[in-house]
């Protein structure tokens, strides 16, 4: 009895209709779904289970010869030496791989995870783009991510921010699906507050996401003050002009009441200069919202250069003087590659 998806990509109510078709009771799959919330690997550890239900769940396979239970594997797992953030290379069922990295904040552990192999948005400075996109992640490869974290480290994940490799809204049907998976208190059971999205401005994806999911935090990143920088930095901006996407963002912050993150990757030179703080503090004049200055960090093959951390404590006592709050991200495991825009598809360990 092969269903169409691996069992860890399904909602409850479906899973509770595959253990219907296998002749089992609703709280067989209850009980599954909880297994597999609390990062069981393998059937064989639902001890719970009668033996000849596992032995069935074992030996089936879904369609392309998925497994049924579909979990990333840690290939390899890098530990900062400086903040005890671990970055993670994952093996998916088809050999692809992607980074997910975990990070220690005062509020509670952070899964950072990826929503795609590779990306398709190619902004000019990021390392996520450089080969394009791959696939999409199935909800259940996002979910899993986050499973094989706690389980290497052995630490509980309370908090999650879609912002590894991939475009989420480009891929807004399994990360909806990943929401509602991550979020169901029969499950994981993760507040909707303790989630962030990031997204490089795909208007119709943060509309969606106001509508369906209010209370889930959005983060957008956006990198430039004006359209002729941000088109150059980002080529998603000529489909979605900054006036189109900061008026999204406004609407969503009076839809949901929440305050909008912008991230705003500082580049020498390029985006950095006391002008560009002007300019970014009347674009955002009297919206809700939060600014998070990221200097660049450096990746191999760009040949960008990351603003100084004092200057970029300027930059941000420039938007404050014009009241909008800002803050200077705390750069957490760049010695191991795992900081903003380091992540990249590696097929090998
Ligand atoms: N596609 C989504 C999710 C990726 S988030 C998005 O664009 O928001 C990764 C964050 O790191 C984004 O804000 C991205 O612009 C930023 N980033 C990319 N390259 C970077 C680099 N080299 N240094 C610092 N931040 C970078």
């Amino acid at each position: 009895m092969n269903p169409k998806l691996p069992i860890n990509d399904m909602l409850l109510p479906e899973l509770i209709d595959f253990f219907k078709e296998l002749g089992q009771p609703k709280f067989r799959a209850a009980q599954v779904f909880q297994w597999i919330a609390r990062g069981a690997a393998d059937f064989s550890e639902m001890t719970n289970l009668p033996a000849a239900l596992r032995e069935t769940l074992q030996s089936s396979l879904t369609v392309e010869g998925r497994p049924l239970l579909d979990l990333p594997r840690v290939l390899r797992m890098q530990k900062s030496k400086t903040d005890g953030t671990r970055k993670y290379l994952m093996g998916l069922w088809d050999g692809q791989a992607v980074e997910s990295v975990f990070m220690k904040y005062s509020y509670g552990n952070t899964a950072c995870i990826s929503s795609q192999v590779g990306c398709r948005m190619a902004c000019s400075f990021c390392a996520s783009g450089i080969d394009g996109k791959v696939r999409d992640l199935t909800a259940g490869e996002m979910l899993g991510q986050i499973l094989a974290m706690e389980r290497e480290s052995g630490e509980p994940i309370s908090h999650v921010v879609i912002m590894g490799t991939g475009e989420p809204m480009d891929n807004y049907e399994n990360v909806s699906r990943f929401l509602q998976l991550v979020h169901d208190p029969a499950g994981k059971n993760m507040s909707w507050r303790n989630i962030t999205i990031s997204t490089c401005g795909v208007i119709p994806g943060i509309r969606k996401l106001g509508k369906d999911f209010p209370q889930v935090n959005l983060a957008i990143s956006l990198h430039a003050s004006n359209d002729a920088r941000r088109s150059a930095l980002m080529p998603v901006n000529k489909s979605y002009p900054m006036k189109d996407l900061l008026a999204a963002c406004k609407a969503h912050g009076d839809q949901t009441g929440r305050r909008v993150t912008f991230e705003y990757t500082l580049i020498a030179g390029v985006n950095d200069r006391p002008e560009d703080a002007a300019e970014l503090a009347s674009r955002l004049r009297g919206m809700l919202c939060h600014v998070n200055l990221i200097p660049l960090n450096k990746v191999e093959e760009k040949e960008f250069r990351g603003t100084s951390r004092q200057q970029a404590e300027a930059f941000r006592a420039l938007l404050e003087q014009k009241n909008i709050p800002a803050t200077v991200r705390r750069e957490l495991g760049s010695d191991i590659d795992a900081a903003c825009g380091q992540l990249r598809r590696r097929v090998k360990a």
